[in-house]
C-alpha cells in the first residue's frame, strides 16, 4: 500500500469521559469496533523485515495478524496470536507498546505507529465474544510433570507452553486468586479481573491445574516438589514493598501501594457494603511515586472518594517511568502532581494519623547509574502538604521466602535469585526461574518472555535430563 494513503494518525479509541470515570471503577478505553480495528489495521506496511516484531519480547507475528484483522479475517488473527501469547486481552490492555512494538514500527519515523496494542486488546476482546474460544494444539502426552510457583503472567506464561509440549502442569499459588499483580496491583478500570479470569481459563481448558491457596516455602518447599515433580519453575514476583524510612513512616493512614491496591481489588474494598474489606478512605490522600504503580493508586483513591489527591514524585515529568497514556488519565481524572518533590517526613495528630508531609523542593542534577538526571535537594525549600492517608509506591522486591527456604538457590545483592537468561536455570539442577523474582518489579510482558524462554530450556532439560 502506498504510503501516501495511509493516515497519518492512529484510529482513536473512545473513552469513559474524564469527569465521569473518576467515580466508578469501569475500565476507562472502551476497545475498537469492528469497522475501527479493520481501518487501523490496514495502515500497516506489511513489512518484510517487520521490526515490530523484534521489538516484541514473546515475538508476536504482528504483521500475520495484523493482516487479517485488516481483511476482517478476525478468527485467523486470534489463531496466529495464540501461536505466541496465550495473554493477549491482557498484553493489549497493560503493556508498554510505546516503547516496544510500536517504538519499533517503521511508520512511527514519519507518522503515528500502527495502534499494535489495541488491535491485540480487540481480536481477544472478539473471541471472548464467539460460543467457542480457539484451542492450541497439544502434543502428545511425554509423562513429565512440571510444578510452577505463582500464576501471575510468567508462571501462567510457562504453563501454557509447557502444556502446549504435552507435560502436565500445576500450578502453585499463594493467593485465593490466580494472576499476581494483574489481578492484585492492577486495578479494574485499567484491566478487569473479567478479563484476568477468561486468560487463566484458557489455560485451565487446555489441562493445566491449578492449587490456590498454597504458600510454597512453607506447606511444601521446593525441594520436596522436586521429589514429586521433574522439573520447578519460580515465577514468584517481586511482593515486598519497599519504603523510604523516613521519620513518621509509622503514622496511622500510611500504606503500601500493594497493600492498599490489593485491599481495594482482590478484596474488593471499592465494591462496599456489597464487601466489607476495611480501606481508608481518605479525603487527602499523598501518593509518593512516579511509577504505573503510583498512578494506579492515586486513581484508586480519586474513585474510593478523594477530594484531592497529591502525587509527590522527586524528579521531572519526563523521567517518569510510568506509562504516558496512564499519566495523561490520571492528569485529566484530577490528580495534581507535585514534581520534583520529595517527602522527607510524616507529621501525625495525637492520636498517631497521620496529619501533614514535609516535603523537599528537588532540582536535577547530573544523570546517575539509571542514566535518569538525579534529584538534588534546595535547600530551605521545606513545605508541608496537608493529608489524611498517603500511599507509598516507590518499588519492590522480591518475597524472600523461596530463597530463604530453598538450599543452593543463590540470589543476588538485591534479593533476585541468580539465572542464566538465556535458558532461566537457576544455580539449583532442575530448577528454572524468570519475571520480576529475577529481574525486580518490571513489566508483564518481560515477565511473560521470561516465562518463555524458561519454557524451552525446561523442556529441552526434561527431555535429554542435560542440565
Ligand atoms: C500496581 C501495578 C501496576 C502495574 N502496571 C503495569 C503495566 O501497566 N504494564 C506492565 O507491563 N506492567 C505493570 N506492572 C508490573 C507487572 O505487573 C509485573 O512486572 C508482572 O506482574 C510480573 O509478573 P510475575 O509473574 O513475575 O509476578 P507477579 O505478577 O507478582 O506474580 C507472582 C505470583 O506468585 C505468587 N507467589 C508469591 N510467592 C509465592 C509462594 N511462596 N508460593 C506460591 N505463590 C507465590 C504471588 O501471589 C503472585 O500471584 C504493574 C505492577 C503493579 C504492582
Ligand atoms: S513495523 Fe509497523 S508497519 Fe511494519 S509490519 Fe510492524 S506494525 Fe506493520
Amino acid at each position: 500500500m502506498p504510503v501516501a494513503k495511509i493516515s497519518p494518525k492512529r484510529t482513536p479509541m473512545s473513552e469513559q469521559p474524564a469527569d465521569k470515570r473518576r467515580h466508578n471503577f469501569d475500565e476507562v478505553p472502551y476497545g475498537y469496533t469492528p469497522e475501527q480495528a479493520m481501518a487501523e489495521a490496514q495502515r500497516c506496511l506489511q513489512c518484510k523485515k517487520p521490526s515490530c516484531v523484534s521489538g516484541c519480547p514473546v515475538q508476536v507475528d504482528i504483521p500475520g495478524f495484523i493482516r487479517e484483522v485488516a481483511q476482517g479475517n478476525f478468527l485467523e488473527a486470534v489463531k496466529i496470536m495464540k501461536r505466541t501469547n496465550v495473554l493477549p486481552a491482557i498484553c493489549g490492555r497493560v503493556c508498554p507498546q510505546e516503547v516496544q512494538c510500536e517504538g519499533a514500527c517503521i511508520l512511527g519515523k514519519k507518522m503515528e505507529p500502527v495502534a499494535i496494542g489495541n488491535l491485540e486488546r480487540f481480536i481477544a476482546d472478539w473471541e471472548a465474544t464467539q460460543p467457542e474460544c480457539v484451542m492450541c494444539e497439544i502434543q502428545p502426552a511425554t509423562g513429565k510433570k512440571v510444578a510452577v510457583v505463582g500464576a501471575g503472567p510468567a508462571g501462567l506464561t510457562i504453563a501454557g507452553d509447557m502444556r502446549k509440549l504435552g507435560h502436565s502442569v500445576t500450578i502453585f499459588e499463594a493467593l485465593h486468586k490466580p494472576g499476581g499483580v494483574l489481578m492484585y496491583g492492577i486495578p479494574e478500570f485499567r484491566l478487569p479481573k473479567a478479563v484476568v479470569e477468561r486468560e487463566v481459563n484458557f489455560l485451565l481448558s487446555m489441562g493445566v491445574e491449578l492449587k490456590l491457596d498454597y504458600v510454597v516455602g512453607k506447606l511444601k518447599t521446593i525441594d520436596e516438589l522436586l521429589g514429586e515433580y521433574d522439573a520447578v519453575f519460580v515465577g514468584t514476583g517481586a511482593g515486598l514493598p519497599l519504603f523510604m524510612g523516613i521519620p513518621g513512616e509509622n503514622s496511622l493512614g500510611i500504606y503500601s501501594a500493594n497493600e492498599y491496591l490489593t485491599r481495594s481489588n482482590l478484596m474488593k474494598a471499592y465494591l462496599f457494603p456489597k464487601y466489607d474489606t476495611p480501606i481508608v478512605r481518605g479525603k487527602q490522600v499523598a501518593v509518593i511515586g512516579g511509577g504505573n504503580v503510583a498512578m494506579d493508586a492515586a486513581r484508586t483513591a480519586l474513585r474510593l472518594g478523594a477530594e484531592r489527591v497529591v502525587l509527590i514524585y522527586r524528579r521531572s515529568r519526563d523521567e517518569m517511568p510510568a506509562r504516558a497514556a496512564e499519566i495523561h488519565h490520571a492528569e485529566e481524572e484530577g490528580v495534581e502532581f507535585q514534581l520534583l518533590t520529595n517527602p522527607v517526613r510524616y507529621i501525625a495528630d495525637e492520636q498517631g494519623w497521620v496529619k501533614e508531609v514535609e516535603c523537599l523542593r528537588m532540582e536535577l542534577g547530573e544523570p546517575d547509574a539509571s542514566g535518569r538526571r538525579r534529584p538534588v535537594p534546595v535547600p530551605n525549600s521545606e513545605f508541608r502538604i496537608p493529608v489524611d492517608t498517603v500511599v507509598v509506591a516507590i518499588g519492590n522486591s522480591p518475597n524472600p521466602l523461596i530463597p530463604q527456604t530453598t538450599p543452593g538457590l543463590e540470589t543476588t545483592k538485591r534479593g533476585t535469585l541468580l539465572v542464566d537468561p538465556n535458558t532461566g536455570k537457576t544455580t539449583k539442577k532442575g530448577v528454572f526461574a524468570g519475571g520480576d523474582i529475577v529481574t525486580g518489579a518490571a513489566t508483564v510482558i518481560l515477565a511473560m518472555g521470561a516465562g518463555r524462554v524458561a519454557a524451552k530450556a525446561m523442556d529441552e532439560f526434561l527431555r535429554t535430563g542435560q542440565w
